[in-house]
């Protein structure tokens, strides 16, 4: 198994442009404003988003002098800055849908920056696998590759659902699979499990902060997505394709081909969201023109998680890049953290007409737990490395002296531990 271990690695975006998306956004002004007007080289440069929005701006900071007009200079800034820093960040305005843009209480979101602690417990970019569907490895060339990005947790059904999630993805030509786990340790049976597939992967755990764990509702899967988007900006990756594939959707192969084409942002319909069984774009004459989806709660992009791609070459231009943890939100604010905006978007699925992916969800129990006394979980039996199996993989524990005796039988009546065990 290639297996490696690094620390947390920082992220590439400076601190500006992390404390850009991290405060509010008119303490953003604040800050930049003042680190600008101590740095000619800012003054001469800021960055190529904001001047795109506000040339005139910038250079208007550049010529203030430095001290008598401080104050000026930071209310000016306050008063004039928000605008563009808002179409920096994606978050509205200067487009033909811009009316709609206006967000409820989108300013005071905390948009923190992608600095999760990430770390890999393992990865892998061999591809043992021969064949897929019907054709060997090597006639794939030089497809663009899929980052399937799977946000996942640790519950009794998570080695299942992975399981099944891999048995689809391995028959997918060209595509590494992050697996994000939120949780604070490796494990090393994932580990095992993932480097058994024989496909390219890359193992991380980022852990969900502790502030949100009691939270109703809490932001699911943000942590680790979030990792998994440092990952992708840490690798400087801009050909290839991002998809969010959570562990327990239910993937149509089509789906992997259709996304594969996608230039900038692909959209499609999921099915079994919410009330209407269904969540995607409305089409009309080949292009996105509205959404269908029971709760809109003033989305703009109110899609589901796994009703999108981007093409990581078009990401790679909006270094503000965000997954805030605001639940309910994270779809429509990834969506705006990287200028979406109408036009751009690719309908796939035959003009959003078929179902490629199954907001499917499994029940969930808590652990389960077998009475059975420790002397007899030795190898006498296979019960003993049975158990040991399921505990790593965070199905079921054992217990010595709590709850019932555990079920043992023969012939259809009960029988005393020792009688079988012994
Ligand atoms: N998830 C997570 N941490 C959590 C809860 C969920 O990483 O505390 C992952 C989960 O494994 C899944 C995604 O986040 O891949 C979405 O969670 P879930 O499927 O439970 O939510 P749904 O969208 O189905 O309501
Ligand atoms: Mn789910």
């Amino acid at each position: 198994m290639s297996s490696a271990h690094y620390q947390a690695l920082e992220p590439q975006t400076s601190d500006e442009d992390n404390e850009d998306i991290e405060r509010p956004l008119h303490q953003n002004h604040l800050r930049s404003s003042y680190t600008s007007s101590s740095s000619s080289s800012a003054c001469n440069a800021p960055h190529p988003m904001v001047r795109k929005a506000s040339g005139g701006v910038a250079r208007r900071r550049c010529i203030l002098p430095l001290v008598g007009v401080a104050l000026f200079f930071v209310a000016f800034c306050y008063l004039t800055l928000s605008g563009d820093t808002r179409i920096a960040l994606g978050l509205g305005g200067g487009s033909e849908d811009s009316e709609e843009g206006s967000h409820h209480g989108l300013d005071s979101i905390n948009f923190r920056p992608l600095n999760e602690s990430l770390h890999i417990c393992s990865e892998s970019y061999e591809d043992r696998r021969q064949f897929m569907q019907d054709k060997p490895r090597s006639e794939y060339g030089q497809l663009p590759i899929i980052y399937f990005v799977t946000p996942t947790y640790p519950r009794r059904e998570q080695i299942p659902e992975l399981t099944r999630l891999a048995h689809t993805l391995l028959h997918v030509p060209r595509l590494h699979w992050l697996v994000a786990d939120d949780q604070e340790k490796c494990n090393g049976y994932m580990d095992t499990l993932l480097n058994r597939f024989g496909m390219p992967y890359t193992h991380m755990v980022s852990p969900m902060p502790s502030k949100f764990r009691n939270e109703k509702p809490a932001p699911r899967g943000v942590a680790n997505r979030r990792a998994a988007l440092q990952w992708l900006r840490q690798h400087n990756l801009t050909n290839g394709v991002l998809y969010f594939g959570d562990d327990d959707n239910t993937y149509d192969l089509r789906l992997f081909s259709e996304i594969r084409k996608t230039q900038r942002v692909s959209m499609f319909p999921v099915g079994l969201i919410a009330d209407y069984g269904v969540s995607g774009p409305v089409v009309r004459k080949g292009k996105v023109v509205a959404f269908l989806d029971s709760w809109v709660a003033g989305r703009r992009w109110p899609v589901d998680m796994a009703g999108f791609a981007v093409n990581l070459e078009y990401m790679a231009q909006y270094p503000y890049v965000n997954m805030p943890y605001k639940p309910g939100y994270e779809e429509d604010l990834f969506l705006r953290s990287i200028g979406l905006q109408m036009s751009l978007i690719e309908p796939r699925g035959n003009n959003c007409t078929e179902i490629l992916v199954w907001h499917t969800q499994t029940k969930s129990k808590k652990l389960g737990m077998v009475r059975l006394e420790s002397k007899y979980l030795d190898d006498r039996s296979n019960l003993g490395a049975l158990l040991l199996n399921l505990k790593l993989m965070g199905v079921a524990s054992t217990t010595e002296n709590e709850g019932r005796n555990a079920l043992i039988s023969k012939n259809g009546k009960e029988k005393p531990h020792s009688a079988i065990l012994s």
